[in-house]
Order: structure tokens, then C-alpha cells, then sequence
């Protein structure tokens, strides 16, 4: 009696984790016909790492229909992962998604705007070589994902009750990460954050820089409406009038990323700062993203970048591109009213600026 229930307690406390499968390299294998990389069935991949196995972890998987390269992914997809996440939360003690490279920043940043009150890890991590290839770094990646999303702090919290990216070494805050290399293993960046948490021969978390609730226990919620009335305009040097009053044209454009140089700067054209003027005055957001991958944009800093801030653009600070999508198409999904989205956008909301 006293065994089973010994048994009983040992099985409740052990992790519970959910894999949520949704396709990219890591679960691919060579089309005989083709010779392309096409996704194969999600049990094949867990045949592939028996060395899941020897944790003392239950893991339960879901596979999401079709299975998609991560290019593909559009904001319904990132709905219906929030929807999957919520609706399996208070059964598990964390979530591993595994997905394309392509567009994990973008996904891992918006679901960081989506899980309001996480408290939970949300891990996600993909490959560069797909994980039946002798050389493929998803094995090794796909099992430290695992381990980080089932890690507990001394005081028996989730250790990491963020939105993260595990790649090759690192835990990196979902929101400050970029796609950095289409080569390397180490295929990501967090380049104005440090990781959360560097996988040697142990695992050492950055506790520090950890955002953890300020107080535990609330439910999550979930937001869902999005709105994608959003252009991105990257400066260089030449850029014409035509092309960037056309797009400032769109019908129901809510926003413009403007992609400038260094901290925040942009070609003094009397042109382009008034048809900036312009479009702000008529309830277009403007917001300014540095095209520089480190450091952040300080509009005060040049007369290039003052001309921007007079006319009305909103300073992105150090967010990334990836970053500054997810979270315009979250707030002009949620509200209506500029005022309130030029003051979130401002705000420090899940990490993703440096205020
Ligand atoms: N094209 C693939 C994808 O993003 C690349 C990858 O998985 O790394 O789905």
C-alpha cells in the first residue's frame, strides 16, 4: 500500500510536458521523387530520440494538421497555438513547440504578446538539419528544449515561465531573438538581451534577467484578435518618393514599421518627413526600428532622427523587427484608439524593449 502510493506521489511530481509538433526541417526527410525536404509524421520523430525516454518526465505530444514549413505561417497559426496552449495549460508543467526556423521569432515573439500571465515555459525550438540526419543538431536541441521547459526553480516554480527560443546552446527570450544565420547551428541571435540560459555541461540560468510574475496563481489569458493592416518600409539611400507615398497610400493601412539607419535616423528629404507628417496626422502609426541588429534607436541623437520624432514617429528603442510586427498587430487587433497603442508600444509589456 505504502509503495503504491510512494509510486503515485513520485508520478505526480514528475513533469508533465506537452510537445506541440508543427512542422520546419526538424521533422523533415528527402521527397524520393522530388529530392525536396518535406515534413513526415510526428512519430517518427520520437523514434528518432529515444533518448527522451530516460527522463523521468511524462511527455505527451500533439502534431498540428498539416504539418508546415514555417514560411508558410501566418497569424491564424499563431492563434490556433495560443488556443492549444490554453486549452492544455493547467494540465501540463510546460510546452515545447517545434517549428520551422523561418519565422520562429516572429511566432515566438508574437505568442509572447498572446499568453498574457504566463507562468508556465513555452519553449520552442526547431533544426537546421533535419533530426534523422546523422549530423542533425535537432536531437540535441529537441532534448534541452524538453529539460527547460520541465525545469524548477529551488522554490518549485517553473524556472524559465517565459516565451523562449532554444537553439544549439542558448535560451533566448522569444521576443528579443532573430534569425541570424541560414547556416550555422547557432542560427540565433538576442542581440540587445542576454540568454536566459546557457546549456553546457549544466544548465546555468541567467535568474536575473528571468521575468517572473510578480505574484503566481493567475489564470492565462489569451488574445486573439489581430489585425495585419501593416507595412514595413526599410530605408536606403535612394529610396523614392513614389514608392513610399505609395505604400503610405494603402487603403486601411493601421501602421508602418520605418526600418531606419544607426540610432534611428532617416534622410532629412522634406518629401519624406512630410509624407511621414502626413500619414500620422491622417491615424497611420509610424514607428521607428533600427535596421542595426544591436543597440536602440534614440531619435534626439542627430538632426536626422529629430526630424522623425517632430513629425510624430514613435521610437521603437531596441526591439527587434520581428519583435515590433508581432506587437502592432497584437495592439491594432486590440484597440482602435492611436493614443493607447502609441502608449503600449512604448511600454515595456513581456520584455521586448529595454526601458
Ligand atoms: N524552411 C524551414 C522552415 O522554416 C527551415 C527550418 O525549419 O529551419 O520551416
Amino acid at each position: 500500500m505504502q509503495v503504491v502510493s510512494l509510486i503515485v506521489s513520485l508520478y505526480i511530481m514528475s513533469p508533465h510536458i506537452l510537445i506541440i509538433y508543427t512542422g520546419g526541417t526538424i521533422g523533415m526527410k528527402q521527397d524520393p521523387q522530388s529530392g525536396a525536404l518535406v515534413p513526415f509524421n510526428f512519430w517518427q520523430i520520437t523514434e528518432e530520440v529515444p533518448e527522451l525516454k530516460r527522463f523521468d518526465y511524462q511527455l505527451d505530444a500533439l502534431s498540428f494538421t498539416p504539418l508546415v514549413d514555417s514560411s508558410d505561417i501566418r497569424p491564424d497559426f499563431w492563434i490556433q497555438l495560443a488556443q492549444t496552449i490554453k486549452q492544455h495549460y493547467d494540465t501540463y508543467d510546460g510546452f515545447v513547440v517545434l517549428m520551422g526556423t523561418d519565422t520562429m521569432a516572429y511566432t515566438a515573439s508574437a505568442l509572447s504578446f498572446m499568453l498574457e500571465d504566463l507562468e508556465k515555459p513555452v519553449v520552442f525550438t526547431g533544426s537546421q538539419l533535419p533530426i534523422g540526419m546523422l549530423r542533425t543538431d535537432g536531437k540535441e536541441n529537441f532534448i534541452s528544449a524538453v529539460e527547460m521547459a520541465a525545469a524548477k526553480g529551488p522554490d518549485g516554480r517553473p524556472q524559465v515561465p517565459e516565451v523562449c527560443i532554444f537553439f544549439e546552446n542558448q535560451l533566448f527570450r522569444g521576443n528579443r531573438t532573430t534569425k541570424y544565420s541560414a547556416e550555422q547551428f547557432n542560427a540565433f541571435r538576442s542581440p540587445n538581451f542576454p540568454p536566459l540560459a546557457e546549456a553546457g555541461i549544466r544548465i546555468k540560468y541567467n535568474n536575473g534577467f528571468i521575468r517572473y510574475p510578480e505574484t503566481w496563481g493567475k489564470p492565462l489569458k489569451i488574445h486573439t484578435s489581430l489585425c495585419c493592416d501593416l507595412a514595413i518600409i526599410k530605408l536606403f539611400p535612394g529610396i523614392q518618393e513614389k514608392t513610399v507615398k505609395g505604400i503610405l497610400a494603402i487603403p486601411g493601412l493601421r501602421a508602418v514599421i520605418l526600418e531606419t539607419y544607426g540610432s534611428g535616423n532617416a534622410p532629412t528629404l522634406p518629401w519624406l518627413i512630410q509624407a511621414l507628417k502626413n500619414a500620422i496626422e491622417g491615424g497611420i502609426l509610424v514607428c521607428n526600428v533600427s535596421q542595426c541588429h544591436a543597440g536602440s534607436v534614440a531619435m534626439e541623437t542627430y538632426a536626422t532622427g529629430i526630424l522623425l520624432k517632430h513629425a510624430g514617429v514613435l521610437g521603437g528603442h531596441d526591439i527587434t523587427t520581428e519583435s515590433a510586427v508581432a506587437k502592432i498587430i497584437l495592439l491594432t487587433g486590440q484597440y482602435n484608439d492611436n493614443k493607447i497603442i502609441n502608449e503600449k508600444f512604448d511600454t515595456n509589456i513581456r520584455g521586448e524593449i529595454s526601458i
